[in-house]
């Protein structure tokens, strides 16, 4: 069997002629970043915004055509379009009309070829209409509990008298299915914006419910973005006072250049008291002020350890370590999180504690961080949150 390669691909894809312009999409560079891993090929095509849905037969021959080369065990092609001059970020904006994921049960994604809002502020990013703030739960690593924080505070967020969504955007281990006992796959009526899950009064959506969990996760670069922007806009959000990102952990590339492209008005660091030992959190909070976002704060998670028999608090990774670096980097301390079995058995089983156990001191922490975030997020209007204009969708 060939060993199948990215020029191999390219190949095959000048056999795919733009109809309009009568060249193949590859002469006329229209083909990016293409990935391949384990016979799993990605790419993405890049056009015209307006021409989104007449492009829909190129993209599936496209895939069709590399899905029967020697070697090839799947093909994910995503449409891309290029924002606005205005729209800040330089490549791969507005969301991909009829983008596919791979596995075969993938319901298709929705087509679009509205225009993006173009918002006033910093990154100048699109907005997402009806949603009023966004915030994004980042981490300098994985497994420091960012999901978990990233659950716990959308539903702590939501007792608040807010409507809350969560976007799952850790697309490489997304787990806000698990976390928030939801299954199944969301509906496209319209056959153009998705329909999020809700549980809890959380409104959800997650690469989760889209790709089948043993789908390799191939998407890198171009493609992760696009996945990300179908994420923000092909969906129907409707009216939300926050949507809250769990964003892939770390701080590449890729992580950068999802906080450029989402019209974030805050980020929250969450990080385990050894991260902080190791500077982790102030490469979060860098990488934020690069794209000129404000960090509202760190969440020191296991923080402490609390005996589930004695109740007995032991600080196994030292203590205070997030609030010295906090105050030393001009953050703010948002609180701590202590590690505790009940936090890990309620959000693994899909029964966050701020839900299955609300009175618990666990599910108090939880709430004070939320206070302190709806403050900060709303503290230049009113206290109750007004909702942004609804703009109508096409
Ligand atoms: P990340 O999103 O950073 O990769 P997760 O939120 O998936 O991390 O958490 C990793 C594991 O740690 C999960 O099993 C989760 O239940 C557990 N966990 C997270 N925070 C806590 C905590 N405060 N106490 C106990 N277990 C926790």
């Amino acid at each position: 069997m060939s060993q199948i390669n990215e020029q191999i691909v390219l190949d095959t894809l000048k056999g795919v002629v733009d109809p309009n312009r009568g060249k193949s999409i590859v002469d006329l560079g229209m083909v990016t970043g293409v990935v391949i891993k384990d016979g799993n090929v990605g790419f993405a095509i890049e056009v015209e915004a307006a021409r989104g849905a007449e492009m829909e037969p190129l993209r599936k021959e496209a895939e069709a055509i590399v899905h029967r080369l020697d070697g090839v065990v799947s093909v994910t092609a995503v449409l891309t379009a290029e924002r606005p001059q205005s729209a800040g970020a330089p490549s791969a904006g507005a969301p991909s009309p009829g983008a596919s994921s791979p596995g075969a049960s993938s319901p298709s994604a929705p087509a679009s070829g509205r225009p993006a809002q173009q918002q006033g502020g910093a990154g100048q990013q699109a907005m997402v209409p009806g949603v009023r703030t966004i915030i994004a739960i980042a981490s300098g690593k994985g497994g420091v509990g960012k999901s978990t924080t990233a659950v716990n505070l959308s539903l702590a967020l939501s007792r608040l008298d807010l409507q809350v969504g969560l976007l799952d955007a850790d697309i490489y281990g997304p787990s806000q299915p698990r976390m928030m006992g939801i299954s199944g796959r969301p509906n496209s009526p319209d056959g153009k914006t998705l329909t999020p899950m809700e549980n809890y009064g959380i409104k959800c959506m997650s690469m989760g419910f889209l790709v089948a969990e043993d789908t390799p996760m191939i998407w890198r670069g171009p493609m992760v973005q696009s996945a990300l922007q179908q994420m923000l806009r092909d969906v129907a959000w409707g009216e939300l006072d926050v949507l809250v990102v769990d964003m892939p952990p770390g701080t590449g590339d890729a992580q950068l250049t999802m906080a450029q492209q989402v019209p974030l008005s805050g980020a929250v660091i969450v990080s385990t008291p050894q991260d902080i030992a190791l500077l982790d959190a102030r490469k979060g909070l860098n990488m934020f002020r690069k794209v000129d976002v404000p960090v509202l704060g760190i969440i020191e998670n296991m923080s402490v350890f609390v005996c589930p028999s004695c109740g007995h608090e032991s600080h196994i990774f030292s203590h205070g370590g997030a609030k010295r670096e906090a105050d030393k980097l001009g953050m703010e301390f948002l609180g701590e999180i202590p590690l505790h079995m009940e936090i890990r058995e309620t959000s693994d089983s899909g029964q966050p504690v701020v839900v299955s156990r609300p009175d618990s001191p666990h599910a108090g922490v939880y709430v004070a961080i939320a206070e302190r975030i709806k403050q900060k997020l709303f503290a230049a209007s009113s206290d109750s949150p007004r909702r942004a204009p609804s703009i109508v969708m096409q």
